[in-house]
């Protein structure tokens, strides 16, 4: 799977600070990717950028928060001025606001919202001006299995089966620009967000992991490597023509 880039080609990952964006950043500038990792704090990508320039990789950190279109516009023309035009895009910055419909604050509703869907349509719209421009380009969304309904979680799961529509309606426009849009839809990955769901559940993480791994088909819960290696596929030249598809890489169906 992946594969190393011919020439120079430019990925946004973001909330690339920790967890999967970081791993998926790491694994793109392995490819050969220049590597910008943006997370809402610039520093907080220190470690991932670190990570890749000692192993000989290029990568920038840039601070925004995906909310913002103005943050998002100079992100991404800083990531062009530093690294050239960004034709890769992996929108991966999320939050959770887990709660029950009626213990659910309008907050925990429009911050969820908020980061997935419009962060993903600003950061898309401002990435496609390059990737049109290129005729070549790479969308990867990241959903969930919660998509597929998940309880405690209305906000997140109508975000996360939003995204899936937002890859759709993305693959049906830019295709004819060389442009592919697909959507990976995690199940149990361990990073931090799993680890705060354990917490707000009162269980300790282990025992919450092997609970969910006994679960998984594959008997073992999933780490943010899996998740970056079917990223590498899908924004390599030989996936040009998966295009529209929701990966569910979950141990099994759908986790
Ligand atoms: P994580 O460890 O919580 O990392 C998410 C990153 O996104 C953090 O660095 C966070 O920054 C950043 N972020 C949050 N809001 C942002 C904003 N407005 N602008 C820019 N960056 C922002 O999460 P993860 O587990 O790696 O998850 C990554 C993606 O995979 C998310 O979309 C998540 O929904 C999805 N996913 C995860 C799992 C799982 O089991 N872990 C399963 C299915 C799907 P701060 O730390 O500063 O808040």
């Amino acid at each position: 799977m992946g594969g190393t880039v011919s020439e120079s080609r430019t990925a946004i990952v973001t909330g690339a600070a920790r967890g999967i964006g970081a791993a998926v950043a790491q694994r793109l500038a392995r490819d050969g990717f220049g590597v910008a990792a943006l997370d809402l704090d610039e520093s907080s990508c220190s470690g991932t950028v670190s990570a890749i320039t000692s192993a000989g990789g290029h990568a920038v950190a840039i601070g925004a928060d995906v909310r913002s279109a103005d943050a998002v516009g100079a992100a991404v023309r800083r990531a062009a001025d530093e690294l050239g035009p960004p034709t890769v895009l992996v929108n991966n910055a999320g939050i959770t606001r887990d709660n029950l419909l009626f213990k659910m604050t309008e907050e925990d509703w429009d911050s969820v919202m908020e980061v997935h869907l419009r962060g993903a349509f600003l950061m898309s719209k401002a990435v496609q001006a390059y990737q049109t421009e290129a005729g070549w380009g790479r969308i990867v969304n990241l959903s969930s299995v919660s998509a597929l309904g998940n309880r405690g979680q209305s906000n997140y799961s109508t975000a996360k089966a939003g995204l899936q529509g937002f890859t759709k309606t993305l693959a049906l426009e830019l295709g004819k620009f060389g442009v592919t849009a697909n959507a990976i839809a995690p199940g149990f990955i361990e990073t931090d967000m799993t680890v705060a769901t354990a917490e707000r559940l009162g269980v300790p993480f282990d025992e919450f992991a092997k609970g969910a791994a006994e679960q998984i088909p594959v008997r073992r819960v999933g780490q943010p490597s899996d998740i970056a290696a079917t990223v590498s596929f899908l924004v390599s030249e030989e996936a040009g023509f998966v295009s529209g598809q929701v990966i569910y890489v979950a141990g099994g169906p759908r986790g």
